[in-house]
């Protein structure tokens, strides 16, 4: 006999013959011997509804005001659950966040979860009954109702599978599982039967709809066997293990921001701290900062581009305004008819010349890119919003996406999900689970540093389609393995790209940079033949907003000048001047108290 979560979206509760539908795979597990802990959305489009209510009745509505709200519409799944598993001959008790005792901060809207007592669950499931829980909602320390933001009930019913130690989190939707990619937009997107816990991280976050990224994070923190399945058949959807399987392809998907807009702070003074002043003003209004390129200057000034959500743009640009008001220096520019494209995929950590195939595929495209950011798991480019299907339907295709998976499908939860000893002693997990006191807390594991490294910077390159293509192709021709690799394009018109390659890489490197870039007129090369290299791995480094932040402040108090900078889900990778990364994985170190 085991514990079983099992989450139901909106979609799958909208009508009462859905809803009995749904009761009725809770007895199924119930009467197959399992504790059953069910999740529950707002039905249908409820929460849309509620939005579109208040904004009839002001323009601003209260954040207290509009969490106490949207809290309804889950109010009302749970109820109609509970009567209709009861219908069912079982047992079954609704209860919403507060009774349950999701404690949250108080975040309106975007509330962090802090603890959850498990007695009352507990009790009702010894006493025999489906536990029917409120999604996307909690209360805080004074009793407010709080939301978790929009899609949340994903993270409860992770959260209540973590410190429940559930056997599986199943998550019903109305579709067949986690898609290669968008099959509204890429009409050959298939279904992924395995994906480990670091692509679904870094594909959530970066704008695959298919589950609230902050699930994730719960479900790798504390070993939660995850499964995507859909609620209108018996299929058994995608599993979310701890690892992919070893055949795992180089790339398992890919994302699409649509709505993204791009930030350019220039003429900034070329000295450290500078970046944390304008971090900590983002941090403070808790805008997610991705796609971070800082220009390797040229000059006693610095520029930094980054991208946020569309939706942050107008909060960005005051808090730019503040910081260049802080400076005494700067501009800031932004625009705003860009989208990001994203690739993931484990097997890109032992293969080169992923970056190299995808940049040839949006070029074949004709489409331009016009920022480039990768970790190590992940490739991002910014391109023209109107060329955004265009690239997701080509870079699908160009990894072969759309062909048939060639390994087997992932078998039933018992066999596959076999827990991997939760809470094994000693273990990140059970340090975790043991510190329940700020659940979604920030993970930080390590920091470590690189001293094998090397940069290479090209300036001035023509910002058109296919040059990027050509470069890193050169490269990956000549088996070189390229690390990190951002581009961006400048003010004056061209673009700049610097990548990492190992020191004992670059003499070979440089040879064959040095005649692609010859290509090119008014190109300039310049390379630093030891760089240092510092590595973050944790969960949650970029949706947690303040990373960014608290890195270019250790950075900045030690005095210490970043020179590029990634950022991911998993693992965030500055780099800085040869000779300065014992000093800056020391001031990490404090940072994160790591
Ligand atoms: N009802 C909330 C929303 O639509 C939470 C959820 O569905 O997960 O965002
Ligand atoms: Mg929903």
């Amino acid at each position: 006999m085991g514990l079983i979560v099992q989450k139901f979206g909106g979609t799958s509760v909208a009508t009462a013959e859905k809803i009995r539908a749904a009761a009725q795979r809770a007895v199924a597990a119930k009467r197959d011997g399992h504790q059953v802990v069910m999740v529950v959305s707002a039905r249908g489009k409820k929460t849309d509804e509620l939005l579109t209510l208040a904004a009839e009745v002001t323009a601003d509505p209260p954040r207290r005001e509009m969490d106490m709200l949207l809290s309804t519409g889950e109010q009302e799944s749970v109820a109609l659950m509970a009567m209709a598993i009861q219908e069912l001959g079982e047992q079954a008790v609704s209860l919403t966040g507060g009774q349950i005792g999701i404690i949250t901060d108080s975040q309106y809207s975007k509330a962090r979860i802090r603890e959850i007592s498990v007695e009352r669950m507990r009790k009702h499931l010894a006493d025999g009954a489906i536990v029917v829980a409120c999604g996307f909602q909690g209360v805080d320390d004074e009793g407010n109702i709080t939301t978790l933001g929009r899609g949340g009930s994903d993270t409860t019913a992770t959260a209540l599978a973590a410190v429940l130690k559930a056997d599986e989190c199943q998550i019903y939707t109305d579709v067949e599982g986690v898609f290669t990619t968008d099959p509204r937009i890429v009409a050959e997107a298939r279904k992924i039967n395995t994906i480990s816990h670091d692509e679904m991280l870094e594909l959530a976050s970066l704008g695959a709809g298919v589950m609230h990224s902050r699930s994730i994070e719960f479900a790798k923190k504390f070993d939660v066997p995850l499964r995507v399945r859909p609620s209108f058949s018996d299929a058994l959807g995608t599993l979310i293990a701890p690892h992919g399987d070893d055949h795992a392809p180089v790339v398992t998907g890919l994302a699409l921001a649509r709505q993204e807009a791009r930030v350019t702070f220039a003429d900034l003074p070329n000295r450290p701290g500078v970046m944390s002043v304008i971090f900590s003003r983002l941090a403070n209004r808790k805008i997610p900062v991705d796609m971070v390129v800082q220009n390797v200057g040229t000059d006693e000034t610095a520029e930094v581009s980054f991208t946020v959500p569309e939706d942050d743009l107008a909060a960005t640009l005051t808090a730019a305004r503040e910081a260049i008001r802080e400076l005494g220096a700067g501009s800031v520019q932004s625009g705003t008819n860009v989208s990001k494209l994203s690739a993931v995929g484990d097997g890109m950590r032992s293969h080169s010349g992923v970056a190299a195939q995808l940049f040839r595929s949006l070029s074949d495209a004709g489409v331009n890119i016009e920022m480039i950011t990768t970790s190590d798991i992940k490739i991002s480019v910014l391109v023209n919003r109107d060329d955004a299907d265009t690239a997701l339907r080509t870079v699908h295709t160009g990894f072969g996406l759309d062909q048939a998976d060639a390994r087997p499908p992932s078998i039933g939860f018992r066999q596959s999900a076999q827990k991997q000893a939760h809470g094994a002693e000693g273990s990140l997990e059970s340090q975790v689970v043991g510190s329940l006191a700020n659940m979604e807390k920030l993970v930080v594991n390590d920091v470590d540093l690189d001293e094998t490294q090397s940069r290479i910077s090209i300036h001035h390159i023509p910002d058109a389609p296919g040059v990027c293509a050509d470069l890193f192709e050169a490269v990956a021709e000549g088996d070189v393995m390229v690390d990190m690799i951002v581009q961006n394009v400048s003010r004056q018109g061209s673009a700049e790209v610097s990548f990492t390659v190992l020191r004992s890489d670059i003499e070979r490197c440089l040879l064959l940079v040095r005649e692609v870039v010859s290509q090119w007129k008014g190109a300039e090369l310049t390379f630093d033949r030891e760089i240092d290299k510092l590595t973050v791995t944790g969960i949650g480094l970029r949706s947690h907003t303040g990373v960014g932040e608290m890195i270019f402040r250790a950075l900045g108090d030690a005095g210490v000048n970043v020179q590029m900078i990634n950022t991911s889900e998993v693992r965030l990778s500055v780099v800085v001047g040869a000779g300065q990364g014992k000093q800056a994985v020391a001031s990490l170190h404090s940072a994160f108290g790591s």
